[in-house]
């Protein structure tokens, strides 16, 4: 850490990984996939990511968000974002009778599975989540007799005490920090809880978490980039404070860093920078231009992440059907090529390619 009071930002020290996870990646992808295939417009219950700028990318191509699957028309493609939608919701979109694609992250269907499966053996699921979250709406509403949401160890106190077999769940997007205390309580209210083999909570959130960690004990001040409507962003803002870093700041965009009166960006010292994982790099590279550190930038790497999610299954078999039909000269628009694998296609790449 500096104790250089002057004016500069010395460095930045850029945690990684960061920005963009598997979900997002396949999430973003599959809208871009939907825009192109289909005449507008194409419709996305919720926003597809809880980012700002990447849902006014996809609202600068005619893609229409809504909150109610009743604004959708009948018959129009309609997309149920990656937070994880509440089965009604499901049912009401294909019930529209249009192309529909959720594009729910695989990790968010696996704690829906859980819950389904406890639910059904007479388990009554104590569930540790964000009130009013998408993610967590969507979750409860698997099984609403069954679940019950806690986000503190006050809240775990108050539960009834159940004469049925108890287990334990989480919103995927939680900081450890938040979910450890309440699912040490739970454990100890409950003592024969059930959870599953491994938390709940997802890789990509954990590792963005570790990589600030260790970052934060060097920083002066901490950059977290992401919308406030993003839960593992403000989990990262709030571990930020949590390690005692003396200035944080949760922004959506460079534009937004604090400035003096001659246009500088009004921070000293070593800068730590983070992204949230709906937070394109592309923010991550205007923030650091912005801060324009004096010794230049540091990427603390923490670890690899390899993991792919494709796109979900009906999706890629309408576009190989597209494909296969342009092969054939069969009148399918010959802009849209299907590569058999994106896997190697960034979505920031595919974001940057829409406008
Ligand atoms: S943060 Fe985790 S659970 Fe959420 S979309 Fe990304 S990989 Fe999936």
């Amino acid at each position: 850490m500096s104790d250089d009071s002057n004016a500069t930002v010395e460095r930045v020290l850029l945690a990684a990984p960061r920005g963009f996870c598997a979900g997002v990646e396949m999430a973003i992808k599959a809208l871009a996939w939907m825009v192109r295939a289909f005449d507008g417009p194409v419709y996305c219950y919720h926003e597809i990511v809880h980012n700002q700028q990447v849902v006014q990318r996809f609202e600068e191509q005619g893609v229409v968000f809504v909150d109610d699957v009743a604004e959708v028309p009948p018959g129009r493609p309609l997309m149920l974002s990656a937070h994880g939608s509440a089965p009604e919701v499901v049912q009401a979109a294909r019930d529209n009778g249009g192309f529909v694609v959720d594009a729910v992250c695989p990790l968010v269907t696996k704690v829906h599975h859980e819950v389904k499966v406890r639910a059904n053996k007479g388990y009554q699921i104590v569930y540790i989540g964000h009130e009013g979250h998408e993610e967590a709406v969507g979750t409860m509403a698997v099984a609403p007799e069954a679940i019950h949401r806690v986000e503190s160890v006050e809240e775990v106190d108050a539960l009834p005490d159940f004469d049925t077999p108890v287990a334990l769940l989480a919103q995927t997007t939680l900081s450890h920090r938040d979910w450890a205390d309440v699912a040490s309580a739970t454990a100890e209210r409950f003592p024969d809880v059930w959870t599953p083999g491994r938390s709940d909570l997802c890789f990509a959130t954990t590792n963005r978490q570790s990589a600030l960690m260790e970052i934060a004990p060097r920083c002066d001040a901490m950059v977290v980039i992401g919308s406030a409507n993003s839960s593992n962003t403000v989990a990262l803002e709030r571990l930020a404070r949590g390690a005692g870093c003396a200035t944080v700041l949760r922004i959506n965009t460079a534009d937004e860093l604090p400035r003096r009166a001659d246009g500088s960006v009004d921070l000293h010292g070593v800068v730590g920078v983070t992204a949230g994982a709906s937070a394109p790099e592309e923010l991550v590279e205007q923030v650091i231009a912005a801060l324009a550190p004096r010794d230049g930038v540091e990427e603390v790497h923490l670890t690899d992440e390899d993991e792919y999610f494709p796109p979900p299954r009906n999706l890629r078999d309408m576009l190989v059907a597209i494909d296969a039909l342009g092969a054939l000269g069969l009148g399918a628009d010959p802009t849209v090529r299907v590569a058999s694998d994106d896997r190697n296609r960034a979505a920031s790449e595919v974001l940057a390619d829409l406008t």
